[in-house]
């Protein structure tokens, strides 16, 4: 129940929900927050959404974990903290002992602060001795990191929020910022209000796609040919940026006979999406400059997610849509944090910042003090997979529902039915802790300091508004304390989350110049090298990495193996919707429960009627991997053959039907294409 009451107090911090990064103020009464109002900052400009406003009651709820506990006969039994840490010290020794440091993982999280992913990813390598670290990133936005890292040196958004007001067309493909997003999606709707022209690549018709110049409404998995075929219409019109190609991209000759293969009359039926649609769409986007991509999971979270990214940074370089104001290439990043998550160095192929280890391990080995694992590390997915095989023996997950949030839930539940160890630091006893085997209270967003990094590359302020309750303590905290336990305290003894930073800023030349002082009154967006350097909101003006030409990238079109046939008929989609987030953990803790109380399936009118189906009725969804049961919503933003679902609500467990399918390269499940039918609930 919401305590209503007048703040005495109000604290400046960063919402905890999306990768917008609003600025809010936290009102607090009697030890509760009670309010939160908008804060003006670059990013938001006194705005919020309905769930950066309201949705903060979880802080209060009656489940919330409150003591470190240790699962006994099958049940969990609560101890005080110096029980819970020698226990899990003493486990997590006697594993490295037996099986080597390379049998633990640990996974840094988007809930928690950059100071408290980068104490993950060094106690993985540090005092573990393994480079098995990884975080949430994995199964969202690192193809898109990896994409950008690869084609143009740094992986992360190319400009900043600010550019919306600067564009004059977006391109938008797989993202709703509108639900998911909602303070940007306000910004670009705003934007084309006011005249800037809109592509929507998307197979749902979503608000901003029903406002759109030209709604490519693709087939799932369609994204590679559908980008092809626009650089090809680029290429055969006459489109392409002349002189940027001349000056700062190479490989134009090869990408021009590859990409003929790929005009949009030879790929309109392979993507679902009229041959004339796709040529205006190429020719508006050409047309615009500076035209700004933003794209979302309806991108990343493919088979070909980091290629369907590449293919998306080729139209961009080939109309010259880089490196100035109002243009680029964007992830919208999902999660608070998601992108420090992975830049502090929860990612087992590269340091903090992103940095190899080739290039900076000796500065990181000079600061730490011990030699670097030499060891391969293992990502989140093969983690999973070693689990499974008896190969890991020990996970530490930081506020991440692995279980719930996975796609292919069975295969997930086994892995993790065969760990020795499975430690899960949370505010609640969430899905994965039914595997669990010691639980530590963590403190929430409310009741810690330390920053957190947004989509378009801010470190911004989080502060403590409250104490955490009982012996709830900030990840960073047990992170120390268990690093003591182990016999390693040197290199773990911050006095608090500043001095950390400051760690980081020695090891991260690009953020070297943003100091806690600073953030307090400033936000630049980074690289931003020292503290009178004004910060980068548009990367990558003058040359793309190590000052080299960007190269462009031939990527063949790969379909996906999980495809319809007679026993699964339909294509099911996932994603996010406006009063929930993620795994729900949060949300449906709060009055937003209340506004939106379940997912729902989505599904064309048409199909609804053949099925016999009307609006409340439930029906099994049942694809090749499991079942869920889920209540219908016919609406015509639903393709015939094509239904779609959020995942938020916990019982309703959707992650049952995604399938095994994952990237190419960095290993996202592939949640945005399932094979399904439909069956009666009893059936
Ligand atoms: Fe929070 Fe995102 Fe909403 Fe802003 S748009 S208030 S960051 S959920």
């Amino acid at each position: 129940k919401r305590v209503t009451a007048e703040p005495d107090n109000w604290t400046r911090t960063s919402c905890v929900y999306c990768g917008v990064g609003c600025q809010m103020e936290v009102g607090r009464s009697a030890g509760r927050v009670v309010a939160v109002r908008p804060a003006n900052s670059p990013v938001n400009r006194g705005h919020l959404c309905v769930k950066g406003r309201y949705a903060f009651d979880f802080n209060h709820a009656d489940d919330r974990i409150t003591s470190p506990m240790i699962r006994r006969d099958g049940g969990w039994e609560p101890v005080c903290w110096d029980e819970a840490l020698d226990f899990t010290a003493r486990r997590l020794q006697e594993i490295v002992d037996r099986h080597g440091p390379d049998a633990v993982g640990v996974l840094g999280s988007a809930r928690a602060t950059n100071e408290e992913n980068y104490l993950a990813q060094k106690f993985a390598r540090v005092v573990i001795g393994t480079n098995n670290v990884d975080c949430c990133a994995r199964v969202c936005h690192t193809p898109s990191a990896k994409a950008l890292k690869t084609m143009l040196g740094t992986g992360a958004a190319t400009n900043a929020f600010d550019d919306i007001e600067a564009t004059n067309a977006f391109l938008l493909c797989g993202a709703n910022p509108t639900e998911n997003h909602p303070v940007v999606g306000a910004r670009i709707k705003q934007r084309v209000l006011q005249g800037a022209r809109l592509i929507v690549v998307d197979p749902r018709r979503t608000e901003l796609a029903a406002l759109a110049d030209v709604h490519l409404a693709v087939r799932p998995g369609g994204n590679v040919p559908l980008f092809n075929a626009m650089a090809a219409t680029l290429v055969e019109e006459g489109l392409v940026d002349r002189d940027f190609v001349a000056a700062r991209v190479v490989g134009f000759a090869d990408y021009v006979a590859f990409v003929a293969d790929y005009t949009p009359e030879k790929m309109a039926a392979v993507c679902g999406v009229a041959a004339g649609d796709i040529r205006a769409a190429a020719r508006l986007y050409a047309a615009g400059r500076p035209s700004m991509c933003f794209h979302g999971l309806g991108v990343t979270e493919h088979l070909q997610g980091t290629e369907g990214v590449m293919a998306l940074i080729n139209l961009a370089l080939l109309t010259g849509n880089l490196g100035k104001p109002g243009a680029g290439i964007n992830p919208l990043r999902g999660q608070n944090n998601v992108q420090g998550a992975a830049q502090m160095g929860c990612d087992p192929a590269s340091l903090t910042g992103a940095q190899s280890f080739k290039d900076a391990g000796p500065r990181f080995e000079a600061v730490w003090g011990r030699k670097l694992p030499a060891s391969h590390g293992l990502d989140l997915l093969q983690m999973m997979d070693a689990a499974r095989d008896g190969e890991l023996k020990a996970i530490w997950a930081f506020g991440y529902d692995i279980y719930q949030s996975l796609a292919d839930a069975a295969e997930t539940g086994t892995a993790l039915s065969r760990l020795d160890l499975l430690i899960v630091q949370d505010l609640f006893l969430n899905r994965t802790a039914t595997f669990g085997t010691v639980f530590f209270p963590a403190a929430s967003v409310f009741e810690k300091d330390g920053t957190f990094m947004n989509s378009d590359r801010r470190v911004q302020r989080v502060r403590q508004v409250l104490p955490p309750p009982g012996d709830a303590r900030p990840d960073w905290w047990i992170i120390q304390a268990l690093a003591e336990r182990l016999g390693k305290p040197d290199g773990f003894a911050f006095d608090g989350p500043e001095a950390v930073w400051n760690e980081v800023r020695a090891l991260w030349p690009a953020g070297a110049g943003l100091s806690y002082p600073r953030l307090d009154n400033d936000s630049p967006n980074w690289p931003c090298p020292d503290e009178r350097h004004p910060g980068t909101p548009v990367l990558h003006a003058d040359h793309f990495a190590d000052g080299k030409a960007a190269e462009l990238a031939r990527i063949p079109f790969v379909a996906t193996p999980e495809q319809v046939d007679d026993t699964y008929p339909l294509l099911l989609t996932t994603g996010r919707t406006l009063n929930h987030f993620n795994a729900g953990t949060m949300s449906y803790r709060t009055p937003n429960a209340t506004l939106a109380p379940s997912d729902t399936l989505d599904i064309a009118p048409v199909d609804a009627a053949a099925y016999g189906l009307k609006d409340g009725d439930i029906v099994r969804v049942r694809s090749r991997y499991g079942h869920a049961c889920l209540p219908v919503h016919v609406t015509p933003a639903m393709r015939p053959g094509q239904l779609f679902t959020s995942f938020h609500r916990p019982d309703l467990f959707v992650n049952q039907l995604t399938s095994s399918v994952r990237d190419r390269l960095v290993h996202a499940p592939e949640y945005k294409v399932t094979a399904v039918r439909l069956e009666k609930p009893d059936g």
